[in-house]
């Protein structure tokens, strides 16, 4: 029989030279890429549903005559038409209409119309439903559910229904190839499964195939994320046939370096340590992620790595997200590594003239051993004499590409350097492994000894005046406090602004304490002056947005309040609210929301009065916002699947690695077919 691979779109009724153009934007040249562009959900139009029956909140196609129409003059003009069934009468809405339409709404007409169901000013009513005037009543309905396809611009959903239901009358002659090895547990083959979710049945259950659950919705989702699993292993593949320098272990530096710590390393840093050592002194990249708590250490873990490299002769670049953080680093490395002799360098983004052209040069030349920045890390110009180690502090925010090019600034002719990525939280273990599947996993599983849970309170903006009471009477003890403004606005001006117009407030209200304020648009110089002083305790609130998320490490700070953290996800408000806790001091965390609070709002900051334990934030912060959010990778496109999600399809990861080392060994030569399936002319992972 033809693969159906094999049939252009052009074969279709009604596909000329444009169309097919449009949609090869969309990666779909032949009928399998059609079918494999899959519906985003359904609607039920396979059913009249009798007026009486209406439910609020339920998508219903009715049937019924108009026995009134008016336009209405209320707080919005409307045009109002009350359809009467038989069984009862609902009311359509249209805030903006056509005098077209308002003729054509005229008593006496019956209509057959298809919207979601909703209260109004006037009971159950239909906004802007889609409706067509019928001459007779029982004209057919739908067949088949109705899919929902994705789509931007330049094609409609009724012209992808239309594509897709004449590809699948291909499939009675031509195939669709079986990639994956046969006898897996699943009940659909694979052209079953196309066709089903393309045209679904009447009686199948929107419920399970909005939940991603119907088998033939299982038997996609697996091959997707078999193939996302496949690209990752051959992109890991990719790397490690380059190999990388052997760095073998340097006792006695690290034992020195280790004596100079005002503190032992617990025992899971003292295993993660290992498991990056035993990786360095291989002479193929390492590629580990190290997952660890909030104050887990890992920033120690991070140096030991460094110190590795270092003594063997070879740089370090070290890479974080935020300057604040970069700054943080630099300062910490050069207290440790300062007395080693060891010669560092900074690069960010504010690096400039006379002082970026003295940096590269001693990057290039092998003179700068460990080199500390920020996104400027990765720039083509800067070239390094002989790279052997990379760390990424990563706070979710890197994608696969961008660790990559910096791990292509290699060691010359001795492969690719050793990459070692660091989570500012934990990410849920599901996620991690299909999200870093391409990376060996450490996890920092311990707090170092003495950290006391941060007694975290939901207080109502409206008790704002309290909270700062709060605020005083503890800073009159002695102890520090953050208050940290929230904006949605991703500008850092609009975030500073509102900063501003807190911190004032709030010297206003507390004259006798020394309140400072620290935004990402100071200039670093400034940054790091008030981050000194408050290190230094001569500050007693400080007031910041977000950017203090990430790493700032004050331990007298014991009091944080956060407003508006309904606007921020889970993660991001236990890294926030990680900041404090650090010392022996027991420390409070005050949410001040906003009410009324959404319902995700309010079990996102239940789980976080309920618990300090970033895994099980984590796993929460997947429930309640999608792994895009998550990963902080919506943008990228990541994590965007056609079928599968997660956590719905948590329970598949187990066959899924099942079946990706089956495919590797019984049929490695479908590999790429595999791939080039899922991921299209939109493949992400094949550039190395
Ligand atoms: P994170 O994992 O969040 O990056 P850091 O590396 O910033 O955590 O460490 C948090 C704090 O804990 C720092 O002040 C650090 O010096 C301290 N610390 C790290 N390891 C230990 C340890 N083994 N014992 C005591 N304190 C430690
Ligand atoms: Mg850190």
């Amino acid at each position: 029989m033809e693969e159906i691979g094999n049939l252009s779109v052009r074969e279709l009724r009604g596909v000329g030279p444009k169309l097919a153009e449009k949609l090869a934007q969309y990666g779909v040249n032949d009928l399998e890429d059609l079918l494999f562009h899959l519906p985003l959900r359904y609607q039920d139009r396979t059913r009249i549903t009798p007026i009486a029956a209406l439910r609020e909140g339920v998508d219903v196609v009715i049937e019924g005559e108009i026995r009134a129409a008016d336009t209405v003059f209320g707080r919005r003009r409307s045009l109002v038409a009350r359809i009467q069934d038989g069984t009862g009468t609902v009311t359509l809405r249209f805030f903006h209409f056509s005098a077209a339409q308002k003729n054509n709404l005229r008593t006496g007409t019956l209509l057959r119309c298809f919207g979601q169901v909703r209260r109004g000013a006037s009971g159950l009513e239909m906004y802007h439903p889609e409706y067509r005037t019928l001459q007779d009543a029982g004209e057919p309905v739908d067949e088949t559910l109705t899919p929902i396809y994705p789509t931007t611009e330049g094609i409609g959903q009724n012209q992808w229904r239309n594509l897709c239901s004449q590809a699948l009358t291909y499939l009675r002659r031509a195939q669709v190839a079986e990639l994956l090895p046969p006898d897996n547990a699943f009940t659909y083959e694979l052209a079953a499964a196309l066709q089903y979710l393309h045209a679904p049945p009447p009686d199948a259950s929107l419920e399970q195939m909005r939940e991603g659950q119907h088998p033939a919705q299982l038997r996609l989702a697996l091959e997707e994320l078999v193939a996302h699993n496949l690209s990752l292993y051959r992109l890991r593949q990719l790397q490690q046939k380059d190999g990388a320098p052997e760095l073998p272990p340097k006792p006695q530096e690290q034992a020195s370096f280790l004596d100079s710590l005002p503190f032992t390393p617990t025992s899971a840093q003292r295993r993660v340590l290992a498991e990056i050592s035993a990786d360095l002194s291989r002479p193929l990249p390492m590629l580990r992620l190290v997952q660890g708590d909030v104050g887990s250490g890992k920033t120690l873990v991070a140096a030991g790595a460094a110190l590795q490299a270092l003594a063997n002769g070879y740089q370090v670049a070290l890479m974080a997200p935020t300057e604040i953080l970069a700054e943080q680093h630099w300062q910490n490395f050069h207290a440790w590594f300062e007395p080693m002799g060891i010669s560092m360098e900074w690069l960010s983004g504010r690096t400039k003239g006379a002082k970026r052209a003295s940096a590269l040069g001693r990057i290039a030349s092998g003179e700068a051993g460990l080199v500390i920045g920020t996104h400027a890390l990765f720039q083509d110009d800067v070239v390094f004499a002989k790279l052997g180690l990379v760390i990424v502090d990563e706070q979710h925010r890197f994608g696969v590409h961008q660790r990559l090019s910096l791990t292509e600034k290699s060691a010359l002719g001795t492969g690719r350097p050793h990459q070692l990525v660091m989570t500012a939280t934990p990410i849920p273990r599901t996620l991690s492994m299909v999200a870093y599947a391409d990376l060996d996993c450490s996890i920092i599983d311990e707090l170092p000894p003495g950290r006391q849970p941060v007694g975290t309170v939901l207080i109502d903006a409206s008790r704002r005046d309290e909270v700062v009471d709060r605020v005083a009477a503890a800073c009159a003890r002695g102890r520090q406090a953050y208050w940290v403004c929230t904006l949605i606005e991703e500008s850092d001006a609009l975030q500073a602004q509102a900063a501003e117009a807190t911190a004032e407030e709030l010297r206003t209200a507390l004259p006798e304490l020394n309140i400072a304020l620290i935004h990402g648009r100071m200039k670093a110089a400034d940054k790091e002056q008030v981050m000194a002083a408050f290190k230094a305790g001569d500050i007693a609130l400080l007031v910041a947005t977000t950017v203090i998320e990430v790493g700032v490490d004050v331990s007298n700070a014991s009091l944080m309040i956060i407003e508006n953290p309904e606007r921020l996800g889970l993660a991001q408000l236990h890294q926030l609210r990680g900041r404090v806790g650090r010392g022996a001091a027991a420390s409070h965390c005050v949410l001040l929301y906003q009410s009324p609070l959404s319902s995700n709002g309010k079990q996102r900051l239940g789980a976080m009065r309920e618990s300090n334990d970033g895994f099980y934030i984590a796993e929460k912060d997947l429930e309640l916002r999608g792994p895009g959010e998550v990963l902080g990778t919506r943008q990228t496109g990541l994590m965007e699947f056609r079928v599968a999600s997660l956590p719905a399809h948590d329970h598949l990861l187990e066959a899924v690695h099942t079946v990706s080392d089956r495919v590797r060994s019984e049929c490695p030569d479908r590999i790429d077919a595999i791939i080039r399936r899922w991921t299209g002319t939109r493949e992400q992972f094949a550039r190395v």
